[in-house]
């Protein structure tokens, strides 16, 4: 059976499954990947080209890497505008944390990215886009069929569930 579990390659990203031994239907649909960027791609392209790959509409994400650029998006609820900022400059990314779900049948990422700079300092937030330079390992769990729809919510502003 090992062939299943070989690293597979496509233009933004390589990957391969971890492996679980289980005999149970259920746990063996909730699926963990291991998943490289490629370097110089974006990040937020790579993940969302890899979901679709695999099909994935519900799932978690977590990783590090490194990047020459990213922005970040802040929402401020009173005024309900987005402010978006961009920091051109080689960070490291020390943590990216995120959700995979659906909206209009389309595959949906909420991730949140902390960055330290050369100074050591970070910098950090709801992660828009981060061109990677270096590199960028993430752990992706999918969540077999189940489904966690968003829609657009009035009183926020926001995309939230709809459960
Ligand atoms: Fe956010």
């Amino acid at each position: 059976m090992a062939f299943l579990f070989q690293k597979k390659e496509h233009p933004l990203f390589s990957y391969t499954r971890v492996r679980r031994y289980s005999s149970n239907l259920f746990e063996d649909a909730n699926r963990r990947y291991i998943v490289s960027i490629r370097n110089h791609v974006e990040l937020m392209d790579g993940l969302k080209a890899f979901c679709e790959h695999l099909g994935i509409r519900c799932g978690q994400v977590t990783g590090i890497g490194a990047a020459s650029k990213a922005t970040f998006r802040m929402y401020d609820p009173a005024t309900k505008q987005y402010v978006d900022k961009t920091f051109e400059e080689q960070m490291e990314i020390t943590n990216i944390t995120g959700n995979i779900s659906e909206k209009d049948r389309e595959v949906y990422l909420h991730v949140h990215a902390t960055c330290s700079r050369a100074d050591y300092s970070c910098i950090g937030g709801h992660l828009l886009s981060a061109r990677i330079n270096g590199a960028c390992e993430l752990l992706v769990d999918s969540f077999g069929d189940t489904t966690a729809n968003r829609r657009p919510d009035d009183e926020t502003g926001l995309n939230l569930y709809e459960f």
